[in-house]
């Protein structure tokens, strides 16, 4: 399964805002993009200006990055997005939120995107019972995600655990810590995305 290797903070630097996808680095002061925010290279703390195309583009790249979502993939979610009712930027988003890896992040079990792929990707966890090892999968309304039996003695588990037990999820998820997981009570809806993004902005890129 393709996945970027690439340094994270550099992207950060090259959207011009913090997207969070170091865990606890980002927030405990040794955030680099606190210190150097100016855009990779050699000409980046230079001055720019970006064109209608551009501002297009480093809005999808932003939120492709923090999903962590390769473009072709993105692209599918944008065309699953346009097929379905109601507004396609919304779409996309709730799309990208309904994401196995980012729901675990979300459930407070990971301190980052990437984390939580990784140990979707090592089989610690079960969807409605049944044991799934794939990212990218969509929840729906009623799934309930839990560790997987034999991986709640893991020491690593327990502590992620621990984590969650006092972690703040938003509303469409209902922690479960006496059964090791949680469930998806509703759909997100675009208020319960707490990243700034303008979602018209990649609609019109793709439209064009
Ligand atoms: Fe981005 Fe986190 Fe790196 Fe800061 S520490 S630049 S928020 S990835």
């Amino acid at each position: 399964m393709a996945r970027y290797t690439g340094p994270n903070c550099k992207m950060c630097r090259r959207e011009g805002c913090k997207l969070y996808l170091k865990g606890e680095r980002c927030t405990n002061g040794k955030c680099s993009f606190d210190h150097r925010s100016a855009a990779p290279g050699q000409h980046g703390a230079a001055r720019k200006k970006v064109g209608d195309y551009g501002k297009h583009l480093r809005e999808k790249q932003k939120a492709r990055r923090y999903y962590g979502v390769l473009e072709k993939q993105f692209r599918l979610y944008y065309k699953m997005a346009e097929k379905q009712e109601g507004i396609t930027g919304t779409n996309l988003l709730v799309l990208l939120e309904r994401r196995l890896d980012n729901v675990v992040y979300r459930m407070g079990m990971a301190a980052s995107r990437k984390e939580a792929r990784q140990l979707v990707l090592h089989g610690h966890f079960t969807l409605n019972g049944k044991k799934v090892n794939t990212p990218s999968i969509l929840v729906s309304a009623g799934d309930v995600i839990a560790v997987k039996e034999n991986s709640r003695e893991n020491d690593k588990i327990k502590s992620l655990l621990e984590n969650m037990a006092t972690a703040t999820t938003p509303k469409w998820i209902e922690k479960d810590v006496a059964n090791f997981g949680a469930k998806i009570v509703a759909l997100p809806a675009r208020d319960d995305i707490d990243f700034e993004f303008d979602e018209q902005l990649i609609v019109e890129l793709y439209s064009k």
